[in-house]
């Protein structure tokens, strides 16, 4: 086999909020995939469950960012971003001309996942919360993802997937790419969010981050420079650095032009590396 570029994305819910930037977005990939790069896009949907539960008017709850998933809801959650989300991107894939397959884990078993256990800290005291059907990533099986990749195909994998005994998992879209962009050693993980990269000060775009090692990441968080959906996407960035991706990159999805500049040496989003 002749050695792989692997570039994978995360594609988050805030940077597909409309028609015509997710069209500029796969355009900008699909050229880095005509350039040579073998392509996988991973993504979650926020938005679109949120307003899938509304419809079925099926309240929810957050915990520490975490969105309290009930048997009845996780089907919501299934439709959405199976149905919806990704039926969308693979369709508007395949009009570029491209092969897209759209994916969750559970496919060829290719994530096994597991209950996520959640600790709660209320008025200092530590407890365990029970979230229902939101999962951690147990294993990944990555036989399905080569066939494709060496067949010229794009993956677009949604963060969903079955414990062994068939009991289905939301997993929060960035742990669940970042998982998978180590289990296949990506050349560059790609984070696509709202904002240009990570921020020094959250509210403050010039504070940004060019460039950061893992070893950093713990102390961010300590000065509470990394809060909110950040903090699991920088955990996502250390897990596939730590099984083998190569790097890990945070750019805005908002902005496409960014996903064509990344191979120019331009000074774009933050760059971890281990
Ligand atoms: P996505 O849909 O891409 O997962 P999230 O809203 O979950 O988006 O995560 C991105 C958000 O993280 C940003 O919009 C920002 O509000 C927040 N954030 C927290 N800490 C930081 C930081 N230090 N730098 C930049 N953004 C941050
Ligand atoms: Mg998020």
């Amino acid at each position: 086999m002749t050695k792989r570029k692997l570039i994978l994305f995360k594609y988050g819910g805030n940077a597909m909020t409309n028609q015509n930037l997710k069209s500029k977005i796969l355009e900008n990939i699909c050229a880095l995939k005509n350039k040579g790069f073998q392509i996988i896009i991973i993504h979650g949907g926020g938005p679109f469950i949120k307003e899938t539960l509304k419809v079925a008017n099926i309240k929810s709850d957050f915990i520490d960012g975490l969105r309290k998933t009930t048997p009845e809801a996780m089907e919501y959650v299934e439709m959405a971003l199976k149905g919806k989300v990704n039926g969308n991107l693979v369709s508007i894939i395949n009009k570029m001309g491209h092969k897209a397959v759209g994916l969750s884990g559970k496919d060829g078993q290719t994530v096994l996942a597991k209950k996520h256990l959640h600790t709660h800290e209320k008025n200092g005291k530590k407890e365990l919360v029970d979230l229902g059907q939101v999962g951690d990533v147990e294993s990944i099986d990555t036989t399905l993802i080569d066939l494709l990749l060496e067949n010229d195909f794009i993956p677009v994998i949604t963060c969903i997937a079955s414990d062994k005994n068939g009991n289905n998992y939301n997993i929060n879209g960035d742990i669940f790419a970042g998982n998978i962009a180590g289990a296949l050693s990506a050349e560059q993980y790609i984070i696509l969010t709202d904002v240009n990269g990570l921020m020094l000060d959250k509210d403050n775009p010039t504070s940004i981050i060019h460039e950061l090692k893992v070893a950093e990441i713990n102390h961010l968080k300590e000065i509470k420079c990394i809060q909110g959906g950040m903090i699991p996407k920088m955990d996502s960035c250390e897990i596939a650095l730590e099984k083998g991706a190569k790097l890990a990159r945070i750019i805005n999805g908002t902005v496409p032009e960014q996903i064509s500049a990344l191979f120019e040496h331009q000074k774009i989003g933050t760059i971890i590396s281990a």
